[in-house]
């Protein structure tokens, strides 16, 4: 079985097999803006879009990192994604602003995209940003994170490709659609809740699939809509389950959520919703039209900044000192253990299993690129 590897005990995942490798985060980022260069991503999209897949992997989110560096390079090179990414701005208001990313790359538009949220929220005192016709953007923390140095709260959401079943469906029509919030601290670390909205995104049943694990029952069904522990029957054709699993366990609660990110970031923005993200054209792949919305709370505009950071501390205080359950030790924040992830990752190197390492060594060898040995 796949460890879940997240309950009491705060433990790095042991990715690295036999034919893993351990890459220094600066030199894995540095190969990864290389390869986008080379498939016609400007020297400052390549760096974004690298840095947005490295700190995944930094952070400790296999799934979202590195090992999806070829599904963007294929999309390039298909024509399915657009390699130079152009912001349109369609709409705007003092606290809103509403772009198109000409199916840019999804990094590159939601960088943007925040860091405008958060260039308006300063003059309005807080701001809404929207985007259509992007791509897949990686992980949603990323995003909000970048208000963090503003003092901001920082919102993220993206809807996804249909991998999700409604409560009682057996049909894979709603998005794994992620959001996030970060809000600063003062001496603590900030809260980064960073989550998809069913149970587990579709990379953890591929990862399971790539170490031959069985998955927990309840993270997904078949496709007769019955929950498996086989990451393949799920892939084949079955779907993953919204947070909560199956409707005993509240399943509908993840579905409502899902659906809530999908009317704000699909039906809001005019971009593509539900099982029509990702919908072949005459049996031919389509561009994605996925829709983001970012969110920016300058705290100013309600409270004096260190009273908000200190009451901060004080609010994680208590969550961290509540009394334990029985075995177990400490009490996480969210975003607690990405970031103490972050620090051992950064200064130890990333591990990378042996089927994400095989995958860069194909792309650096079609790609003809002379770097990173392994
Ligand atoms: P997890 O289930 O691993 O974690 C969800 C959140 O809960 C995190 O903020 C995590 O923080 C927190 N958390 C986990 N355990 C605890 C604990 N014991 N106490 C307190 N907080 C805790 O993440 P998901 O699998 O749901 O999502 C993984 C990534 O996939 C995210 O980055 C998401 O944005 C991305 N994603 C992207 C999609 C896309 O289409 N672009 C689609 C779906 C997901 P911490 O890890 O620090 O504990």
């Amino acid at each position: 079985m796949l460890p879940t590897n997240r309950r009491c005990k705060m433990t790095e995942t042991n990715l690295v097999d036999a034919a893993g490798a351990v890459i220094p985060a600066a030199k894995l980022e540095e190969f990864v803006k290389k390869v986008f260069r080379v498939v016609g991503v400007s020297e400052k999209d390549a760096q974004i879009t690298a840095r947005v897949l490295v700190q995944a992997d930094w952070r400790g989110i296999e799934s979202h990192g590195v090992a999806r560096l070829s599904r963007y390079i294929t999309g390039i090179q298909n024509g399915l994604i657009n390699p130079k990414t152009k912001l349109k701005l369609v709409k705007e208001t003092k606290a809103t602003a509403f772009f198109d990313a000409a199916n840019g790359l999804g990094q590159v538009a939601g960088h943007q995209a925040m860091n405008y949220c958060i260039k308006k929220a300063k003059k309005s005192g807080a701001a809404w940003v929207a985007v259509r016709n992007s791509n897949h953007y990686g992980i949603a923390g990323y995003y909000s994170m970048l208000a963090l140095k503003h003092n901001m709260i920082g919102i993220s959401m993206t809807n996804s490709r249909p991998l999700c079943v409604p409560t009682y469906s057996r049909e894979a029509i709603i998005g794994t659609n992620p959001i996030s919030v970060a809000a600063p601290a003062d001496r603590e670390q900030p809260f980064v809740l960073d989550m998809a909205t069913s149970v587990v995104p579709i990379g953890k049943i591929e990862v399971a699939k790539r170490k031959g694990a069985s998955i927990p029952l309840g993270w997904a069904v078949d496709k007769t809509g019955q929950p498996t522990t086989d990451p393949a029957a799920v892939l084949e054709g079955g779907g993953v389950l919204p947070l909560g699993g199956t409707a005993e366990f509240s399943g509908y609660k993840g579905y409502g959520l899902s659906v809530m990110i999908d009317i704000l970031c699909g039906v809001l923005t005019g971009a593509s919703f539900l099982s029509l993200v990702e919908k072949p054209v005459d049996g031919k792949p389509a561009p994605a039209n996925l829709g983001h919305f970012f969110g920016a709370i300058n705290i100013k505009s309600f409270r004096p900044l260190k009273e908000f950071k200190k009451t901060m501390d004080l609010f994680i205080n208590i969550l961290k000192n509540s009394a334990k359950a029985e075995g177990c030790n400490r009490i996480f924040i969210a975003g607690e253990k990405e970031f103490e992830m972050e620090e051992s990752r950064r200064k130890n190197g990333i591990p990378l299993d042996e089927k994400t390492v095989s995958s860069l060594k194909d792309i650096r060898n079609k790609l003809g690129i002379k770097f990173l040995e392994f």
